[in-house]
């Protein structure tokens, strides 16, 4: 029985070291990948309702890794949050939208998007060159500060209200806007709006899911627009994905909606050749 515990413990540490070099072996990925420049931005569309012209875009990362293909940032963004490389990769897609747009809007003003929106992790609000950086990703790029939407989550600003609320006061300064991604499912989204300052309002997937045939969750988010619009914010529906969700939403008085149905994420060259092409009749 002792000589079998010791297997036992032997096998448990065995276990253990794999899993270590196996996480180890993952974060080397990640870090070569980044370095050997196969992050990829992609853009998805936010349009008007209900003329559904593009207003902005948002940025969504995406990692072609050569061996297993395009990989979604649900397959590699814990493991860089975890591992601190999420401020290198979010400083990468920051540059990169800001250069990408502007260009667009440079080349082709009437099909360029008027804004585009980047995700911030949490790590991001401890930083104290946060602000520098947003300004530096401009000066670099010569996008316009109001050209660029910074998306936080309702978690991370839930943090620390004094802080996050001074670093979103540093960077409204500087003209750029703040987002709060993911609105309604965190806890105490209504003490945000009170507390932090922000100008736009992503209403999550989860209440626009559903929304159909739910008399219930329509009041809801209706309220939620109109509480926004009241406040002054942009109000942004995310996930619309059929037509009967839009038509819905645009007789509860949305005027910003984002989603498959609308257009998915793709590259920006394709983005913008698609919608730059000359039309033909
Ligand atoms: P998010 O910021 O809430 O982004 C929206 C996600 O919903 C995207 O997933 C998008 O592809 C997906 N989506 C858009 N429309 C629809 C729809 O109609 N139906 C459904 N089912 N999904 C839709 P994606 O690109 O896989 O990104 C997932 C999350 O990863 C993002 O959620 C964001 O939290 C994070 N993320 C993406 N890019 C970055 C980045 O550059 N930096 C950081 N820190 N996080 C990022
Ligand atoms: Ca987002
Ligand atoms: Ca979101
Ligand atoms: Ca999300």
């Amino acid at each position: 029985a002792k000589d079998l515990g010791k297997n036992r413990s032997m096998t448990f540490e065995t276990r253990m070291h794999e899993q270590l070099l196996s996480r180890l072996d993952q974060e080397n990925r990640l870090r070569d990948a980044v370095h050997r420049g196969e992050m990829r931005l992609h853009l998805q569309p936010v349009v008007t309702v209900p003329g559904l012209a593009m207003s902005g875009a948002e940025a969504l990362i995406r990692w072609q890794d050569p061996h297993r293909g395009l990989q979604a940032p649900g397959t590699f963004i814990p493991l860089a949050e975890e591992t601190g490389m999420i401020i290198e990769i979010d400083r990468w897609i920051l540059l990169e939208a800001c250069h990408t747009v502007r260009h667009w809007q440079q080349k082709n003003p009437r099909t360029a998007p008027a804004w585009v929106s980047v995700n911030l992790s949490a790590a991001h609000l401890d930083l104290p060159d946060l602000t520098d950086h947003v300004a530096y990703a401009l000066a670099a790029t010569g996008l316009s500060p109001h050209c660029l939407v910074l998306e936080l989550t309702e978690t991370v600003l839930m943090r620390d209200v004094a802080v996050t609320s001074g670093r979103l006061d540093e960077l409204r300064r500087l003209g750029v806007r703040i987002a709060i991604d993911d609105f309604g499912t965190g806890y105490s989204s209504l003490g945000y709006l009170r507390d932090i300052p922000v100008d736009v309002l992503k209403i999550d997937r989860s209440f626009i899911t559903g929304l159909v045939g739910n008399g219930r969750q329509q009041e809801l988010v209706s309220a939620i627009m109109q509480l926004g619009h009241t406040l002054g914010l942009r109000v942004v529906a995310e996930g619309v994905e059929d037509a009967d969700q839009l038509a819905l939403l645009s007789v509860m008085g949305c005027k910003y909606a984002q989603g498959y149905h609308l257009g998915r994420p793709e590259p920006a060259e394709s983005l913008y050749s698609r919608l730059s092409a000359p039309v033909l009749n």
